[in-house]
């Protein structure tokens, strides 16, 4: 079992070189960009980063570390936001970004085969030849193989899916080097335990994911993008739940509080009205994009919504989503030298306006400066909050005042995180959430499938 820190000795490193065609480096800039991730938690260095170039190699690696207890952390674009590719233990940082081969489009099956370390955006730039896109959309320039890890979700999750929605199938290399194929290419399956959507999530606890099969999606014939503005945070929740359950077909719907759009103007050069803010997308013919973006105004009017403007104009509904894409960095820019700690509930839809509503009462009482967005279609927002790397007492502090908020949203019904995951941030709140038994079910699978704790230790449990 692996509870200290392993530092790799020179002959581990040699023996590594010999496994990858790949680089394996031990340069301390390449140390200290793996040993952080976009959270405020302190940064902890690999030992080692090795470049794996094939699933073969992947599976030497693990084999060899399972062999010598080296704890394994897989490394994608190191976005993820709960300390998740942090080497706590020490070891290597497996990085899987050479591993950046599209395999295969297949229009006709609507579907792709990746490696790893392809990154989103990279790929919807391909599939966009081929009329086709890939839905899932964390804002962040992820990998593929990150984004099944965490299961990640983002702003078109109400109408496309996550990545649980979206991953068919896919290859893993498990801690003691076996590799497996799991799912299959087909968009229903039934066959035996589900062990794609075991692997999604997983946080790279369980395997190394050294191939993918997604589903695509035809680029719509028409897209429109709207955007109204609110007298309160609460008026606007509750007119997107509303719209939510009247069944409109939205493709994305995000709320911005007044000082998320303060900053994005700041940002990215805006004019927007300092408001609590509403962005929706539109996906489908023109006619049904008009007709969906008029029941939206109808439904936001009743609720006390103005300034109702939409565009089909191409230019001008990317730079307002470019700008909700922009957010938390317009956050963090407008904080210099600061860093963010990012909560992620997900409520039940009736509880999501008083959600909001605690969770900006519990700021209000402490002095750091936050902001409230969301993609409030799936009931999951995020508050924002600003602290000073150089104060590690702040980061407590913050830290103390999430995880109060994170258990009112449990008690509330929801839950700790909606997309980003546990990673090393939310340990506590998952036993809390899931239940004592329910983890000790989850640290079995763990304990049979990673005997030796070298993947990623000390994430989602202790
Ligand atoms: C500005 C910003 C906005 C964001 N918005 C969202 C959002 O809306 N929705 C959302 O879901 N997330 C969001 N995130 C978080 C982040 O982008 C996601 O968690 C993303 O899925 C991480 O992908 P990555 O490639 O950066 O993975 P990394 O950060 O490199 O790794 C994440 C985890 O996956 C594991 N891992 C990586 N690759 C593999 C692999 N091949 N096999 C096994 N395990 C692997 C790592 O060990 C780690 O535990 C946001 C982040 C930022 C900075």
């Amino acid at each position: 079992m692996i509870n200290k820190r392993v530092d790799l000795t020179p002959s581990q490193i040699e023996h590594l070189k010999t496994l990858v065609t790949g680089a394996v480096s031990t340069n301390e800039t390449i140390l200290d960009q793996h040993g952080r991730d976009e959270s405020a938690i302190p940064p902890v260095r690999p030992s080692a980063v090795v470049m794996p170039h094939s699933t073969e190699e992947v599976s030497s690696v693990l084999k060899y570390c399972n062999s010598e207890k080296i704890p394994v952390v897989a490394f994608g674009a190191g976005s993820s936001l709960e300390g998740h590719v942090l080497p706590l233990f020490g070891g290597i940082s497996l990085d899987l970004t050479e591993m950046n081969k599209i395999i295969e489009i297949r229009p006709d099956d609507l579907l792709v085969r990746v490696e790893p370390g392809v990154h989103r955006m990279a790929l919807n730039e391909k599939l966009a030849s081929n009329g086709l896109f890939f839905s899932v959309d964390p804002g962040a320039d992820a990998t593929l193989g990150g984004m099944a890890s965490t299961g990640a979700a983002g702003t078109t999750t109400v109408r496309y899916g996550s990545m649980r929605d979206n991953v068919l199938a896919m290859t893993a290399v498990m801690a003691d080097g076996t590799v497996i194929k799991t799912g299959r290419e087909t968009r229903k399956l039934s066959a035996g335990y589900d062990l794609t959507r075991l692997l999604v999530g997983s946080e790279g606890t369980l395997a190394v994911i050294t191939e993918l099969t997604l589903r695509v999606f035809g680029i719509p014939e028409k897209m429109a993008a709207a955007i109204v503005r609110f007298p309160t945070l609460s008026d606007g929740v509750t007119a997107a739940t509303a719209i939510v359950r009247s069944g409109i077909s939205i493709a994305r719907c995000e709320f911005l509080d007044a000082k998320c759009i303060k900053n994005v103007n700041a940002h990215d050069g805006l004019n927007l009205s300092e408001m609590p803010t509403l962005f929706f997308e539109f996906h489908g013919s023109p006619q049904g994009v008009a007709e969906d973006a008029q029941s939206v105004r109808d439904i936001v009017e009743e609720f006390g919504g103005s300034d109702f403007e939409w565009t089909v104009d191409e230019g001008a509904r990317r730079k307002l989503w470019q700008a909700r894409h922009n957010a938390y960095w317009a956050g963090i820019a407008a904080h210099p030298g600061k860093r963010a700690v990012s909560t992620d509930a997900a409520v039940p839809l009736s509880k999501l306006s008083d959600a909001v509503q605690t969770a900006e009462q519990i700021l209000s009482k402490h002095p750091y400066p936050f902001s409230i967005l969301g993609h409030v279609a799936d009931a999951n927002f995020h508050c924002f909050i600003v602290t000073d790397p150089a104060n590690p007492k702040e980061l407590e502090d913050v830290r103390d005042i999430t995880h109060e908020i994170t258990m009112k949203m449990i008690e509330m019904g929801g839950t700790c995180t909606g997309e980003h995951g546990i990673g090393s941030g939310k340990i506590e709140a998952l036993v809390e959430e899931t239940g004592a038994p329910a983890v000790s079910i989850m640290k079995l699978i763990k304990q049979t499938l990673d005997p030796n704790n070298i993947l990623n230790p000390g994430k989602v449990f202790n």
